[in-house]
């Protein structure tokens, strides 16, 4: 079983966020320190470390986190102008948190921030 992290207390709202989308397998809530106008980040509810323990059986667990990325995307009102999928992975992918997690970006144009969260 793997170790839980905060954020495992925000998806049973245990401490404070602010949570856009939740089902019974996945959270999005809005990043902390947001890197662009809008910052969200989209989780499993359960914990898998990161891409390298995603298992062939998380495959549909993973893919829903796409369309909980388009559905928010949409909602907001940016899914046609476009927006940012990012996971970092590991140390030398800048990952912080060993919970996987997409980090949703947009609402403004992202070419001059670079290509990193
Ligand atoms: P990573 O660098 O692991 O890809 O991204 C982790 C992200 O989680 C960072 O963008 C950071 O701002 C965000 N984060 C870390 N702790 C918290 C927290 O307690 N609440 C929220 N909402 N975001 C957090």
């Amino acid at each position: 079983m793997a170790e839980e992290t905060i954020f495992s207390k925000i998806i049973r709202h245990e401490i404070p966020s602010e949570i856009v989308y939740q089902d019974d397998f996945v959270t999005a809530f809005k990043d902390i320190a947001p890197k662009a106008k809008v910052h969200i980040l989209i989780i499993p509810n359960k914990v898998i470390p990161s891409v390298n323990e995603i298992e062939p059986e998380d495959e549909i667990l993973v893919g829903k986190l796409f369309t909980v990325a388009k559905k928010i995307a949409k909602d907001l009102g940016f899914a046609e102008n476009g927006y940012r999928l990012i996971f970092n992975c590991g140390r030398d992918g800048g990952q912080e948190v060993a919970h996987l997690h997409m980090h949703l970006l947009g609402g403004e144009p992202l070419h001059s921030k670079g290509f990193c969260n």
